[in-house]
């Protein structure tokens, strides 16, 4: 055995081990805390919405876990089982032309990927969300879904596949910084093309209509010193009963976007109070700081790729017997995340550390009050733990635990 395989494969072991253990402290630290609303929520939250956030909670992490399994075996498959060979030896004999052939590689990783995943879509969808009242996709719906998504998957990623192999080919030793400044150009774009073109695809998008509302929060964009149209409605309750409030785009593009179930949920104080969070990231150059996170480090990946690619031992150690751009690429991306994945943690610090200072920055331009109650109407409807394993949270999570994010709130503004 080659000794970058058995580095890979012992990585992969212990990746989908620690992703199992982290599960397994989750699902006992929800389950045992489930007989009790936590004190702090005691007359905010009820026992049995309590009781559906762990019984909501238990039964995803189940289904991650099984999810971890089967995704540790097809990388398997992919790489030393040989399924990238055998795809890669399919698409060189049938197109002559290199360029074609590894894009048409490529695209067709991706669509059996997704073939692969769609069980787990389908039971997620109408089995889990279903059984806990949130689902409300037709199975209609989630064909056109499906068959758009792969359209706009083809139509975006076929070029820029072609325009990447090509570069690789053409742009000589330093070609991975020609690579990024296309991926990080596209980026870009996508930033700007996904809220203005492609979004409203798949949902529609309404400005805010509610006339006190809109007062109230046109004197919050004045004070915060924000330049856009921007607060949107939009249909999500087509989909699910989930609610969510995010911010998206830039320059003029620049919006927030409500999830329409959520707005019914809030009161007005609420809303303002959410809006300026989602302010907050702005003013507070969170959504610039991540990108030039994600730009920076998609420039040393590409370092890494352009080191790689030249190396035969790469290609060889992980099932590939012919060495290709287009293979050396289908690897990096398969591959990568076993050996970033305990940087995990570290992102998302960052991530739960500009939740508190978007939350402080709310605070003080709207109102800590309102900003507590509208989070605990957001935990309670998407059923989302109060009682999250600590070292689980710490790991992965983007946000910080309900108990935490609102004691935080608590302690310095709602005097
Ligand atoms: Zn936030």
């Amino acid at each position: 055995m080659h000794p970058f395989t058995a580095v890979f494969l012992t990585l992969l072991g212990i990746v989908v081990a620690a992703q199992l253990w982290l599960a397994r402290r989750q699902l006992i630290h929800v389950g045992a805390r489930r007989q009790q609303v936590p004190r702090e929520f005691e007359g905010e939250v009820p026992l049995t919405a309590h009781q559906k956030a762990a019984d909501y909670t238990i039964a995803r992490t189940r289904l991650g876990q099984v999810e971890n399994v089967y995704g540790a075996l097809l990388l398997l498959l992919w790489t030393v089982g040989g399924g990238l060979n055998v795809l890669d030896g399919f698409w060189r004999a049938a197109v002559t032309n290199d360029l074609f052939a590894g894009t048409l590689f490529l695209l067709s990783i991706a669509l059996v990927n997704g073939l692969l995943d769609l069980p787990f879509n389908v039971y997620r969808t109408f089995v889990l969300e279903r059984r806990f009242g949130f689902n409300r996709t037709t199975p209609g719906l989630f064909v056109l879904d499906l068959v758009k998504q792969t359209a706009l998957a083809v139509a975006i990623g076929a070029p820029l596949i072609l325009a990447a192999l090509w570069l690789m080919r053409s742009s000589g030793g330093l070609w991975w910084v020609y690579v990024w400044l296309l991926w990080t150009g596209f980026s870009l774009f996508m930033v700007w093309a996904y809220p203005t073109l492609i979004a409203p695809l798949f949902n529609r998008f309404k400005p805010l209509d509610r006339e006190s509302l809109r007062a109230r929060l046109h004197a919050l964009l004045e004070r915060t010193g924000f330049r856009s149209e921007g607060i949107y409605v939009v249909d999500s309750s087509r989909r699910t009963s989930h609610g969510n409030a995010y911010f998206t785009g830039f320059g003029r593009a620049k919006r927030v976007v409500f999830f329409d179930s959520l707005l019914e949920q809030l009161a007005e104080n609420e809303v303002e109070a959410v809006v300026a969070h989602e302010l907050g990231h702005y003013r507070l150059h969170h959504i610039m700081k991540r990108m030039a996170m994600i730009v920076a480090m998609s420039l040393m990946a590409l370092a890494v790729l352009g080191w790689l690619a030249g190396q035969p031992w790469f290609y060889h150690a992980l099932g590939v017997n012919h060495p290709s751009n287009s293979a050396a690429l289908a690897l990096f991306v398969m591959v990568g995340p076993i050996f970033t994945f305990f940087l995990t943690p570290l992102v998302a610090r960052r991530s739960r550390r500009h939740e508190h200072e978007a939350d402080d920055f709310a605070a003080e331009q709207s109102d800590a009050r309102a900003l507590i109650g509208a989070l605990i109407k957001l935990y309670k409807e998407n059923a989302s733990t109060l009682t999250p394993d600590p070292l689980h949270s710490a790991f992965y999570d983007s946000h910080p635990p309900a108990a935490v994010r609102i004691g935080a709130l608590q302690k310095r503004h709602a005097h």
